[in-house]
């Protein structure tokens, strides 16, 4: 099996040097590309398409609680990818913590096999 990264699972999705920005392209036109914040209303994200600003952002503003209803396809394209990074960051970690354990009992470190659930 090909070994997956975060941007071959998450094509059209590029963090920016803010790590709650990112750029998405546009599933249309691959020369658009649309700013997801993710910092705005309480990390559910904005984004700067139409769709979210003119459909969803006006609800938001009157109040209403953040939620799927409320986001546009690059929204949810950047919770995916925010999401598998997440758990690559956490099975990371898990990995130097086997592997510090197995070098305090003399044990050679684990290779990580990323097909298999982890532990
Ligand atoms: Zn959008």
């Amino acid at each position: 099996m090909k070994p997956q990264t975060l941007q071959s699972m998450c094509p059209g999705v590029e963090a920016l040097p803010d790590s709650l920005c990112f750029l998405v392209q546009s599933s249309h036109d691959p020369k658009i590309g649309y700013r997801v914040d993710k910092s705005a209303y309480w990390g559910s994200g904005s984004c700067s398409c139409d769709h979210f600003r003119f459909r969803h952002e006006p609800w938001l503003k009157a109040g209403k609680t953040p939620g799927p209803k409320y986001r546009c396809k690059h929204i949810e394209a950047v919770d995916r990818y925010q999401a598998i990074e997440v758990s690559q960051l956490i099975l990371q970690h898990r990995q130097q913590e086997a592997n510090a354990n197995r070098a305090e009992n003399g044990k050679r470190p684990l290779r990580y096999d990323p097909e298999l659930p982890a532990y």
